[in-house]
């Protein structure tokens, strides 16, 4: 196997990276993860499950094995009284998805994220953060990580210790910072983060302090992700930019998920019921194609991805991963055959991009 090009390498060349995240989300739907708390223990109890979907969401065409180590930090497992168990699931989780790396020729991310124990008011929550960081950001060098990932912040202070840590303890490591946005807007309407920095100020602010990617994950749709980052753009950053939206269809009046009610009862949705919302696969598509227009080169789909999802979001960029030889053939369809243009339009797309690259 030809050796693996790393995640700079790729973005300075002009090529997108695509990472599949959501693995939180699906193990919860698929009955192996516990709601509320959130933590990855089926990275201990099923392991040979975690690996499948590494591979699964590599055949969708990720170039990324992202570990499963999201929410799997000392808070976390304080929170459900495993704090014993904190190294042996880190690693675990760095040598499944290393593995699966090696195996595909992909590239494998350390992960880090929102501790849920940001206090400013503690005078020692700096310290505290870092601490937390620096041991996931140590087991990610010493698992091989090629790069790590630092995400869903709603807190712009924390991924900036975040950063910190990285920088200090990720031996050099590219990075990847991602903001969780949540709905906070200035009196400009610019979106701003849970302590008030506005998002292009964050951006900026990101990129001085030295990470290689920067954008949004989670929390948002591509609906309401897109217009920020084309914003983030023309504002001149230089930084390789990153769209990770939900695939749920948040709109201007709910910008993020845990806004969106059920349109029959007025409930809140988030987090059990938010089914009524997902994104069909020609959002995923839209999505990837605007992404492409504006040059956001590290793209991928958080909380509620599945393989489908990603295969369509390779597609929308004019590639072919091995999960498309199962990809639609409408025109064999008993009752929609040639009449489907939705089908034709995206094949059109597709040959029009593969054209392009010849
Ligand atoms: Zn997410």
């Amino acid at each position: 196997m030809a050796p693996v090009v790393g995640l700079l390498e790729r973005l300075n060349k002009g090529e997108k990276v695509v990472v599949a995240e959501g693995y939180l989300f699906n193990f919860e739907k698929r009955c192996y993860l516990k709601a509320g708390p959130y933590v990855p223990t089926v990275v201990l109890e099923h392991p040979d499950l975690v690996k499948q979907l590494h591979e699964e969401f590599v055949r969708a065409g990720s170039d990324v094995v992202l570990a499963f180590t999201y929410y799997g930090n000392r808070q976390k497992m304080n929170l459900i009284d495993r704090a014993q168990d904190l190294e042996e699931l880190n690693r675990s989780a760095l040598r499944i998805a290393r593995k699966c790396a090696d195996e595909t020729g992909t590239l494998m991310a350390g992960n880090i994220s929102n501790t849920n124990a940001y206090n400013p008011a503690d005078p020692n929550n700096r310290e505290n953060l870092k601490g937390i960081f620096k041991e996931q950001i140590q087991w990610a060098v010493e698992e091989g990580a090629d790069f790590i990932v630092a995400e869903t912040f709603m807190v712009f202070d924390e991924a900036m210790i975040a950063l910190e840590s990285i920088k200090e303890y990720g031996q050099g490591l590219p990075c990847v910072v991602t903001l969780a946005l949540m709905h906070n807007p200035a009196e400009d309407g610019e979106e701003r983060t849970v302590d008030g920095v506005k998002v292009t100020e964050a951006m900026k602010r990101l990129e001085a302090s030295g990470a290689d990617v920067i954008g949004l994950n989670c929390v948002r749709g591509p609906e309401t992700t897109v217009g920020i980052m084309e914003k983030v753009k023309k504002s001149g950053v230089k930084a390789h930019l990153a769209a990770v939206p939900v695939p749920y269809r948040t709109n201007e009046k709910a910008p993020i998920f845990m806004l969106l009610k059920d349109p029959k009862t007025g409930k809140r949705v988030f987090p059990l019921n938010l089914d009524c919302f997902m994104c069909t696969t020609d959002d995923i598509f839209e999505f990837g194609r605007r992404c492409d227009e504006i040059g956001i080169s590290y793209i991928g789909v958080c909380c509620g991805n599945t393989a489908h999802y990603t295969r369509t979001l390779c597609e929308s960029i004019g590639r072919t991963p091995p999960a498309s030889k199962y990809s639609p053939n409408m025109n064999l369809h008993c009752v929609f055959g040639d009449e489907d243009h939705t089908h034709k339009y995206r094949k059109e797309q597709s040959e029009k991009l593969q054209r392009q690259k010849e």
